[in-house]
């Protein structure tokens, strides 16, 4: 089977997109793995994806000063290219949207939020803000899947590749929109909430301070998220809140602190590996999803985890 794994705009491999190509590589079974990138390819970009065993990497010559439109015809010349049948993307709004148009274009199925994809294409996802698991299975020749962050572990090649570099063209597509300005995202020395293998987020009980919370993600190489309520107080930006209407994490360990676990926010969580929750109200919803549960006061718990780590690393 010949797969293509659309990987957007990105120039440097990261660990989720890493993790979409060791299963392209798993399910191609002798077929060849394309790389769609939506910006020309640099060296180190083609190296990198070598190294998970892909054998073309599919590029447009100079990046597109539109959106939208663009980047859905260069999916179609990509898909045609590459003679794919499955086509893989991280689960990201700009993938998904790209997968949705083409599909309908092509009268192709389209499956997003993948959990996991076995060799007959069954795919497994949570659906209804997290309260069923379901399989489906595509009928038609052309499938496009969107996989979510952490579902598997990424695994380099036996021996990497040397993936030829083709370029694409675009044609036929009017602009949808035009970009006027940009501003870069502030930088930040945690990992991406969404890629993140640690996530520990905060919730009312903190009463407005995340100190606690951004000293213990930290000591645990993680990222920080948050609950509606603290966002909505204004405590943390809006972008760090997990849930129905936030963001959905799947990290190896959730650390869960003065959160009460209503149904919106697990949604957002609830695939996530390992479960600790911290909390005062030993009734609190929280724990019946927690692996760990630690009943007590914030304030009192979290400074010991933290020296405890840093002792533990000294
Ligand atoms: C349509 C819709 C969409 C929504 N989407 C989301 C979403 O995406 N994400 C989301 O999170 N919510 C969402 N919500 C809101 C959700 O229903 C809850 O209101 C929200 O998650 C509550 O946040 P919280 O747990 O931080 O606050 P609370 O429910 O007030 O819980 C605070 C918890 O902190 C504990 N606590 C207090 N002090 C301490 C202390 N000192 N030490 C330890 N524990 C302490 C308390 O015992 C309590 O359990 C949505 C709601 C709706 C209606």
């Amino acid at each position: 089977m010949n797969i293509l794994v659309d990987l957007g705009s990105s120039a440097e491999l990261t660990s989720s997109e890493s993790e979409i190509l060791t299963l392209a590589r798993q399910l191609a079974d002798g077929g060849v793995v394309s790389v769609l990138t939506h910006v020309p390819a640099e060296d180190g970009f083609v190296s990198a994806v070598g190294e998970y065993g892909v054998g073309r990497v599919l590029a447009p010559e100079k990046a597109a000063e539109d959106l939208s439109a663009t980047d859905t015809a260069l999916l179609e010349a990509a898909v045609d290219a590459a003679s794919a049948t499955l086509v893989l993307g991280p689960s990201t709004a700009d993938v998904t949207e790209w997968f949705g148009r083409l599909s309908v274009r092509r009268g192709a199925a389209v499956i997003t939020d993948a959990v996991a994809l076995a060799e007959d294409q069954t795919v497994t996802k949570s659906v209804l803000a997290g309260s069923y698991t379901t399989t489906v299975r595509p009928q038609t020749d052309l499938v496009f899947i969107t996989v979510k962050p952490n579902s598997l572990d990424a695994e380099k090649a036996e021996s990497a590749s040397t993936p030829q570099v083709q370029a694409l063209e675009a044609s036929g597509s009017r602009p949808a929109a035009r970009i006027t300005g940009s501003s870069p995202k502030p930088v930040s020395n945690r990992p991406g909430l969404t890629e993140a293998r640690v996530v520990v987020a905060g919730g009312r009980g903190l009463d407005g301070d995340f100190s606690l919370v951004e000293q213990l993600a930290d000591e645990l190489g993680g990222a920080v998220g948050a609950s509606r309520a603290a966002t909505d107080a204004g405590w943390i930006d809006h972008s760090a809140q997990v849930g129905q209407t936030g963001v959905t994490v799947s990290p190896q360990l959730y650390v869960s602190v003065g959160i009460s676990g209503a149904i919106q926010q697990r949604a957002g969580m609830q695939t996530s590996k390992v479960i600790v929750a911290v909390n005062k109200d030993e009734d609190a919803q929280v724990f019946e999803i927690a692996d760990f549960g630690v009943v007590g006061d914030l304030n009192t718990v979290l400074p010991q985890a933290i020296e405890e780590l840093k002792r533990r690393k000294a």
